[in-house]
């Protein structure tokens, strides 16, 4: 609506998907994923108890989008497909590993969210498909994750540099499995599966924490705009990825200690 009102945006026809009933919101549990449908919105996703149990950081993004007006209107498939680098759940949903369900009157096909966004504000979305779902898949270790956004106020706010972080743990306390996503520092919302390597089997100390930080950077290609430099978020993504990583090391033994 905002490109609209700007003139950036020339659509022939404007659809509401609320109606549509197959779309309705919904957060369901089953065969070891969840699957959250297209019209779920933000404040769907701040109120149900088991997505701040299983995924407290996409809680943690979905409370810092927009305003609350915003949050009652906007959806999280909303957020993916709209393709924006900046936006705030994408980079959860990545580290989670998200995939999301693609629909069109030829079939439906399910696409893992890294490889949804093509290039700055465009998606693998083919003419005629509309995304019906997000799925995210339960961890099968314990597991933490979290969310950390950098900006220059603390509510309506688009990010400076943002990221998600997800994390599993082995049963001898070392890094079984790792989640990395970025935001803010590339065309669109990007994996650090660099990062993710060097985490992967070491023991979340903090030399690994900062390792992981500076490898998050390959994957890092921000530019200068009117909300930060380049310089400045290359200089954040390291601290903001290993203190992401310890928040959700944290989250995961805390789980733990509570099974
Ligand atoms: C004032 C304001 C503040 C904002 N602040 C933030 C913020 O802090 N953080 C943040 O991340 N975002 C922010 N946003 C962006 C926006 O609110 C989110 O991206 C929102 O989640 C979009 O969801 P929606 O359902 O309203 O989608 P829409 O805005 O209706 O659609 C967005 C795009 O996605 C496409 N689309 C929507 N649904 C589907 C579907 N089911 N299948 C295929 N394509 C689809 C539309 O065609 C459109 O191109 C802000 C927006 C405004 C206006």
């Amino acid at each position: 609506m905002v490109g609209i009102r700007h003139g950036h945006l020339r659509p022939g026809v404007v659809i509401d998907l609320k109606g549509i009933p197959d779309l309705r919101p919904a957060i369901e549990e089953a065969e070891g994923e969840f699957t959250i449908s297209a019209n779920t919105v933000m404040t769907d996703l701040e109120e149900d108890e088991r997505i701040a149990r299983h995924f407290p950081a996409l809680i943690e993004a979905a409370r810092v989008v927009g305003s609350v007006q915003i949050r009652n209107r906007a959806t999280l498939v909303g957020n993916i497909s709209n393709a924006s680098p900046a936006a705030d759940t994408p980079p959860v949903l990545v580290a989670l590993g998200a995939s999301v369900v693609a629909w069109s009157t030829r079939g439906e096909r399910t696409l893992p969210l890294d490889q949804f966004w093509l290039g700055y504000r465009q998606t693998a979305l083919q003419p005629g498909e509309l995304l019906t779902a997000v799925r995210i898949p339960l961890p099968r270790r314990p597991a933490g994750s979290a969310f950390l956004k950098l900006g220059r106020r603390r509510a309506l706010e688009i990010s400076i540099v943002c990221v998600g972080a997800s994390i599993e743990l082995a049963p001898d306390g070392a890094i079984a499995a790792a989640g990395l996503g970025l935001g803010s520092v590339a065309a669109y919302t990007v994996r650090a599966s660099g990062a993710e390597k060097i985490l992967v089997g070491a023991r979340p100390d903090p030399e690994v924490l900062a390792a992981a930080g500076e490898a998050a950077l390959t994957a890092a290609t921000p530019i200068d705009d009117l909300r930060s430099k380049a310089d400045y978020r290359r200089a954040m993504v390291p601290v903001l990825v290993s203190r992401a990583v310890a928040a959700a090391v944290t989250r995961a033994k805390q789980g733990d200690r509570q099974t």
